[in-house]
């Protein structure tokens, strides 16, 4: 194919320019090179239109059309991909939100077939044909499959991407379903004023930086954030064969495969996102380990003291290590060392944030608020004062949402059915080890007296009642 050897040339001029100056820049040069081959390929309008078929007179379609999903197969087009050979099947579809502008999308991705439904809800009236409309568009564009439920959403002004929404900033119910035919309008999951503000977050790289279809004109990639959420599971996969987690052992082992499981189905999860940063080529591996006991020397008194785990990268190697003490872990609740695993994940993140050779902005602004750390005299070192500072809020959501999705009965029990919020005992439980042992975080000191009561009493009312048993 033209386009492969485009690439394959553009490749050898890459490597030859690069070894000529700087050695260590090979390897990102030809992930770049690699990235513009394109991974997928045009699916036949009479393919298109058998699968709509197919599906209007399937079982599940008919009794589980709940957003009353309508294509038109009449309006069926192909359009063409930049930087690509290929064409996007672009079909415009009807469901039951009036205001709402939904097309479905079809291409094959790695041999698949991958259909998404777009819909965009104008936040403001626009005049002209559609594709005037869609080039100088405000409002969101939400990604759903064809049932409705949102795989990912992005705020737009004037056709230029703002950035993706963290739908996790809303404030959901308190259930694992977000889509808008389980009982949550899109309305209520796009457009109403969240509790907290919604997180604009830039789109990823790779095929988010190349290949725009249709009318769009911002610098991102409309592919890209049409299937962010398939290229999202596939990055996914590479994170976790780049973790050496065969040194786990027991309940160490069960808590971090539970933990595993749930950032799998949480596309937008923290701790996935952590995750992802060790993909790939990445420069630094993960080696997680069980140790019986785990010490750690007092960086103010000299002390050697027992800890429930250790994070280090030792000098010169590629390889952080994270060692969980299996004497601590057999007599906690499952949720306190799913804690303990998140909270050394944060410090392996921030060990390769540190010693990146190629840092990106966010890299870069997290060495700022370190370094501020690490030049003022504090008792808590500067890792965890800049965890307290930068990673509290998100701790305490992924164990909340962890806690109600793979804890489930516990969580129940506890909460009497999410009557009772246990919001008190996730944050209390993201300050261990960043405000007690003489460690006080510089953030802690700032706590109010009376917060810091709350978050003691949600400790002493609720961690002894917690499971200890790992479900698997
Ligand atoms: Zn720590």
């Amino acid at each position: 194919m033209k386009l492969k050897i485009k690439s394959a040339l553009l490749l050898l001029i890459c490597i030859h320019m690069i070894s000529c100056h700087k050695e260590n820049l090979v390897e990102d040069t030809e992930e770049i090179a690699i990235t513009q081959e394109t991974d997928f390929e045009t699916v036949s309008i009479a393919e298109s239109t058998a699968f709509f078929k197919e599906l209007k007179n399937s079982k599940a379609f008919k009794e589980g059309n709940d957003i009353e999903l309508n294509v038109d197969l009449s309006t069926i087009e192909q359009l063409p991909i930049s930087d690509s050979e290929e064409q996007l099947n672009i079909i415009t579809a009807q469901t039951k939100f009036k205001n709402v502008n939904s097309y479905v999308l079809q291409i094959k991705i790695d041999g698949e077939l991958q259909t998404v439904l777009l819909n965009e809800v104008p936040t403001e009236k626009e005049a002209g044909d559609t594709a005037d409309r869609s080039r100088r568009f405000t409002g969101h564009r939400v990604m759903t499959n064809l049932r409705g439920t949102v795989l990912n959403s992005y705020m737009y002004k004037g056709g230029n991407l703002l950035g993706e929404i963290r739908l996790r900033s809303y404030a959901l119910p308190r259930s694992t379903c977000i889509g808008i035919a389980c009982g949550i309008r899109l309305k209520e999951v796009v457009l109403t004023a969240p509790a907290r503000t919604p997180k604009y977050a830039p789109p990823r790289p790779g095929i988010m930086g190349i290949h725009q279809f249709w009318r769009s004109n911002n610098n991102y990639s409309s592919m890209g954030q049409a299937y962010a959420n398939y290229y999202r599971k596939k990055a996914q996969k590479a994170v976790y064969d780049k973790i050496d987690s065969d040194g786990l052992k027991g309940k160490e082992r069960c808590v971090h495969e539970l933990l595993n499981k749930y950032a799998k189905h949480e596309t937008n999860s923290f701790l996935m996102e952590l995750l992802e940063k060790f993909r790939g080529k990445s420069e630094f591996d993960i080696e997680i380990v069980s140790k019986n006991v785990v010490v750690n020397r007092d960086r103010n008194t000299g002390l050697v003291r027992e800890v429930n785990g250790n994070t280090s990268l030792p000098l010169g190697s590629r390889t952080i290590k994270i060692e969980i003490s299996s004497n601590q872990s057999r007599n906690k609740s499952t949720l306190d060392l799913a804690r303990t695993i998140i909270h050394e994940y944060v410090h392996a993140e921030m060990f390769r944030k540190l010693n990146t050779s190629a840092p990106t902005s966010g890299d870069l602004d997290f060495r700022e608020t370190y370094t501020r750390y690490k030049s003022g005299i504090f008792r808590a070192s500067p890792q965890h004062n800049t965890m307290a500072d930068l990673y509290l809020k998100e701790m305490a959501a992924t164990l909340r949402s962890f806690h109600q999705q793979k804890l489930r009965a516990d969580y129940n029990f506890l909460s009497d059915n999410g009557k009772i919020s246990m919001d008190p005992l996730y944050d209390a439980l993201a300050w261990q080890g960043l405000r007690n042992e003489g460690l006080e975080t510089e953030l802690w000191n700032t706590v109010p007296a009376g917060r810091k009561r709350v978050l003691e009493a949600a400790l002493r009312e609720h961690l002894p009642a917690l499971t200890k048993r790992c479900p698997n």
